[in-house]
């Protein structure tokens, strides 16, 4: 769609990246960060010292985890490098993979990749609930890792609490460990606070937690992420970590310690900004009648077209671009059953005001029910 985009002009609210700069903080320490010489060569192959404790920090102010650096945390070349290690590291050929409907696009091919079944349960239609139930039956003896995203992309939603311990319960029952996808970690909305999985109790020895930079700072070309886990875990990822990528960028994990150190103010301010955006893009969203459950956290929104009469997700992210100059993610790209987010599209708000405000007005200059 980014391509698409370049071709006819359109608002990108496609691909989840930022159109705003990192933190003024970052980008000043970068020139000092690429005059050093220790900054230009391979970092140990699972992370600096520096940052891995600078990550290990962090999870006990952010994330109620008590995590040692020498041997819990690996550097990663993004989230998706990090997913990746973690389904090859900790599965066999045939073992089977949990992951909620609708997912983030690489949970799939991570599979493919290790030779391993992934088995979808589907979240609620109209508003992405976790029927624990449905949860709970998926879950078998042969069961290996239970994918989660929370914050989720698509979804939107932050599991709370409570559904998170119940989560915990099945993992513990049928031995499963959670790879559990925290890159929202920070964005999430009134009325919502994101858990982590591994610092509920009994957790700790059986989660993947993997986070970055990339959204946290405005910053997804740096590449650069996280997977913490238990030294047995840590120790098998280390081993895919450094025979795929060797190591993450050294330059951008020591810029990466200087964002871990921004004080709580940067984290409440992301959220007001997020907050604001998100208002900006559900009032024009609703004005031109499309459906949607607002996101508890991330930045996406799923809108279903149905309401316009619109029967293929296709269809209307080409109308959408081409005629209405915006673009969108067909929805059926989040789903492996047949017919699972057909009528749906996901727009982002990691936008400017000014982009968001050319989005709303573009939006409402058209009719978008399906001619
Ligand atoms: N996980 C989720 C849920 C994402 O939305 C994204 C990026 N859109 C990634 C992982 C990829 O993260 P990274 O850029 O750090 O590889």
């Amino acid at each position: 769609m980014t391509r698409i985009g370049a071709a006819v002009g359109g608002v990108n609210l496609a691909q989840g990246l930022p159109d705003f700069d990192p933190p003024r903080e970052i980008l000043d320490a970068l020139p000092g960060i690429l005059a050093g010489a220790q900054n230009h060569q391979y970092s140990y192959t699972w992370g600096s010292l520096e940052f891995r404790r600078a990550v290990a920090e962090k999870c006990a102010r952010f994330n109620g985890m008590t995590v040692d650096p020498d041997n819990e945390v690996t550097i990663t070349c993004g989230v998706s490098e990090a997913l990746v290690d973690a389904v090859l590291a900790l599965t066999e050929p045939g073992d089977e993979v949990v992951i909620l409907e609708p997912w983030y696009e690489n949970y799939l091919p991570a599979c493919v990749l290790a030779g391993v079944r992934p088995r979808f349960v589907p979240l609620s239609e109209k508003d992405y609930a976790l029927d624990l139930s449905r949860l709970a039956k998926a879950v078998t003896g042969k069961t290996r890792l239970l994918l989660l995203n929370t914050p989720g992309n698509p979804s939107g939603r932050v599991f709370s609490r409570e559904e998170l311990a119940e989560i915990a319960r099945l993992c513990q029952r049928f031995g499963v460990i959670a790879v559990v996808d925290e890159i929202y970690e920070h964005i999430w909305y009134e009325g919502h606070r994101h858990v982590s999985l591994a610092s509920l109790p009994g957790m700790e020895d059986r989660t993947v937690t993997v986070s970055g930079l990339g959204k946290t700072y405005a910053v997804t070309g740096w590449r650069v992420g996280w997977a913490v886990a238990a030294a047995p875990l840590t120790a098998l990822i280390r081993k895919v970590h450094d025979y795929v990528t060797l190591c993450a960028p050294s330059p951008f994990q020591a810029a990466g310690c200087v964002a871990l150190a921004l004080p709580d103010s940067y984290y409440e301010d992301l959220r007001r900004e997020y907050a604001r955006r998100r208002t900006i893009l559900l009032e024009a969203l609703e004005r031109s009648g499309l459906a949607f459950t607002p996101p508890e956290g991330s930045y996406y929104v799923m809108v279903d077209a149905k309401p316009l009469g619109w029967k293929d997700d296709w269809d209307f992210v080409n109308f959408l671009a081409r005629k209405v100059g915006v673009l969108a993610v067909p929805g059926s790209s989040f789903y492996a059953r047949r017919g699972g987010g057909k009528t749906r599209a996901r727009v982002n708000f990691a936008k400017k005001e000014d982009t968001l405000r050319e989005a709303a007005r573009r939006l409402a200059a058209r009719d978008l029910r399906r001619p």
